[in-house]
């Protein structure tokens, strides 16, 4: 997949639909690089981790999650970075960690509405073995926010109300006017449909509003102004 530098100290490779791998991001600073998400496997992290050095770009100081699910969280056991998660996310994952990924466990989770149909198949897709997956809770956690100090650039990581899942972090990079929204914006499954809860998206449309950026990396879809993010949310609010 593409890999792109889209600021001064920002660069992202975007993501593949095809076993939903997100895009993942990094920032560089004078005291080193900060990873944003994980990658949906250790596949996907070296993946990038590849794309780091065939751009001469150290290696990660501090990899952090914008969310538990499996995509952004299952590359986190591959890598000997510092690991930094959101208390609810580490959370999800330490449950996360206790799952069996054999056909009996897959169908009941299925059934118990645990994991999607959607997740089901993506994972079956990007594993060709189940028994390579491993789910691993960050080494840091935070509450509320926490400011990362690279030098001549800052990362804010933010806990942020979101439709998409309970857990949900952003990581704004003020001197570059981006923020890194993982899939923070997304409607949530639940079965096999989506759907977006208008109290949810009522609130994070107004944290959106409040938050001083240009450019948003989407998780799943490619990168937007500020503008453009906020007219796309309020026309999926419209539809309520
Ligand atoms: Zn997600």
């Amino acid at each position: 997949m593409k890999f792109m530098k889209i600021s001064e100290h920002i660069y992202f490779m975007e993501h593949n639909p095809e076993t939903d791998r997100p895009a993942l991001g990094y920032v560089r600073g004078e005291k080193g690089g900060f990873m944003m998400d994980a990658g949906n496997s250790a596949a996907h992290y070296h993946h990038f981790i590849e794309k780091l050095q065939e751009n001469k770009l150290p290696h990660p100081r501090y990899l952090s999650l914008t969310h538990a699910h499996w995509d952004h969280s299952f590359g986190l056991w591959a890598t000997k970075t510092a690991t930094i998660a959101g208390g609810k996310t580490n959370k999800e994952l330490e449950k996360m960690s206790h799952w069996a990924w054999d056909e009996e466990s897959m169908k009941n989770r299925l059934k118990t509405g645990e994991d999607s149909v959607f997740s089901d198949t993506h994972i079956r897709r990007e594993y060709s073995h189940r028994s390579d997956i491993k789910v691993k809770t960050a080494e840091i956690s935070f509450n509320g926010s926490m400011t990362i100090d690279l030098g001549d650039v800052t990362c804010i990581l933010r806990e942020i109300v979101s439709p998409h899942c309970r857990d949900s972090v952003v990581f704004i990079i003020p001197q570059d006017g981006v923020i890194f929204l993982g899939d923070s914006y997304c409607s949530a499954i639940q079965g096999e449909e989506w759907f977006y809860d208008k109290v949810l998206l009522t609130a994070y449309i107004d944290e959106i509003e409040k938050i001083d950026f240009r450019l948003a990396i989407k998780g799943h879809h490619p990168p937007q102004t500020k503008e453009e993010l906020l007219a796309e949310l309020k026309s999926e609010w419209k539809k309520l």
